[in-house]
């Protein structure tokens, strides 16, 4: 049994290098009550090392990303750091095609505490899974897609090998939650199929990989009605599954019923590799200030404990996942240490010691 991981840590611009030490801090202080030990080794890459050297994703980077056991990610790119053809600097993207990263998985749960803008009926709780495609759709042509004086094309990407992988994951996570006592036991697939072949493709591999789990629900939704649903029935939900553009800006709505991106965590998960970073970015607006909120960095790094755990087969690694989701439910449910975003004064690093305080580990 390992009891050493190598995690890559990609501390990236603007507010992340404030959310990610005292988040590495806390792993550290898991580790040592666990006996078990992180090594976590920089790595450069994003908007400001791309302005620094040109470089936006450094090959030395990849190379620690491709053989460290996890990758840890703040945010990266800058809104004035842009490649000549226009586009950001995002190195996360990159390293989502690079290493296969196709499940995007961003868990919505609304827990006592959040400022969530949603009035929840009687008896209704908010707890589903968002899977964001993250290797091709609307985001294939990345970079390259054609411009002329008159017009602008993008290719959204679907291929039966990356769906048939990602509808596999959608399932396998359903009934994972299912025998934990948690959704319906269904997966929704949330697409455009009614508009566009590439999306009834996409829905009949989902169809194929639903015969294979009859023992699981399985339903489709579009896309545009789906995001209404978000806001006026979320707790119908389970898992939903969908293209890389869909997802990302269902994504950012799911962060919004949980209250804000300071408390929406994520992973991006393929078959070797998994990178886990909040569903926000750089935030340069506070940037420098450090009063960002930790916890979407926070419960990204929980989520990384459990997908370790789980591949390494180290329970300890799990059960400390589960602690720290819960310390930092806790520390939000009291409204202890709240930072701006939540409505408070606390400093990063103050929330993230009542994290640590609530662990007593520190
Ligand atoms: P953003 O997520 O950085 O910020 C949106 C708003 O949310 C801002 O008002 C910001 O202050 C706030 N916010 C975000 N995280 C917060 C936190 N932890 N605590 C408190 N408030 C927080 O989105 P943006 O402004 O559209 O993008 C800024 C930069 O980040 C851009 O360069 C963009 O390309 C990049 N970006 C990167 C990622 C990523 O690395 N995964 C994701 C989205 C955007």
């Amino acid at each position: 049994m390992a009891t050493r991981f190598q995690i890559a840590v990609f501390d990236g611009d603007g507010i992340g290098p404030e959310i990610m030490q005292p988040t590495l801090d806390i792993l550290a202080k898991l580790a040592a009550g666990g006996g078990y030990a992180f090594e976590f080794i920089p790595c450069a890459a994003g908007a400001a090392h791309y302005a620094k050297t040109g470089v936006s994703l450094p090959e030395t980077s990849m190379e620690v990303a491709r053989t460290a056991d996890a990758i840890l990610l703040s945010a990266m790119g800058l809104p004035d750091v842009r490649y000549p053809d226009g586009t950001e600097i995002s190195p996360q993207i990159d390293l989502r095609k690079a290493l296969g990263l196709f499940a995007g998985v961003r868990p919505v749960r609304i827990f006592p505490g959040l400022n969530t803008p949603l009035k929840l009926p009687e008896g209704r709780s908010v707890d589903f899974v968002l899977i964001r495609e993250s290797t091709e759709g609307l985001f294939h042509t990345q970079g390259c897609g054609e411009v002329t004086e008159t017009e602008a094309r993008e290719t959204l990407l679907i291929t039966k090998e990356v769906s048939q992988k990602l509808f596999s994951f959608a399932f396998d996570l359903a009934q994972g939650r299912q025998a934990a006592g948690r959704g319906y036991g269904r997966v929704t697939c949330v697409d455009k199929a009614n508009v566009f072949r590439a999306f009834a493709f996409f829905r009949a591999l989902f169809d194929e990989e639903a015969a294979k789990h009859p023992q699981m629900k399985a339903d489709h939704a579009y896309v545009d009605a789906t995001a209404l649903w978000f806001v006026t029935k979320p707790w119908e939900f389970d898992v939903l599954v969908t293209e890389n553009m869909f997802g990302d800006i269902l994504s950012d709505l799911g962060a919004g019923l949980m209250g804000g991106l300071g408390v929406a965590p994520s992973a991006d998960i393929g078959t070797q590799h998994a990178v886990f970073q909040p569903c926000h970015g750089s935030a340069p607006d506070i940037a420098g200030q450090g009063v960002a909120n930790p916890m979407a960095m926070i419960l990204s790094a929980a989520m990384m404990l459990d997908w370790l755990g789980q591949k390494q087969a180290v329970p300890q690694l799990c059960e400390d996942a589960a602690k720290l989701q819960n310390a930092v439910e806790t520390v939000i449910a009291n409204g202890e240490a709240r930072t701006a975003d939540m409505g408070g004064q606390a400093s990063t690093r103050d929330a993230a010691l009542a994290v640590l305080t609530r662990l007593q580990v520190s």
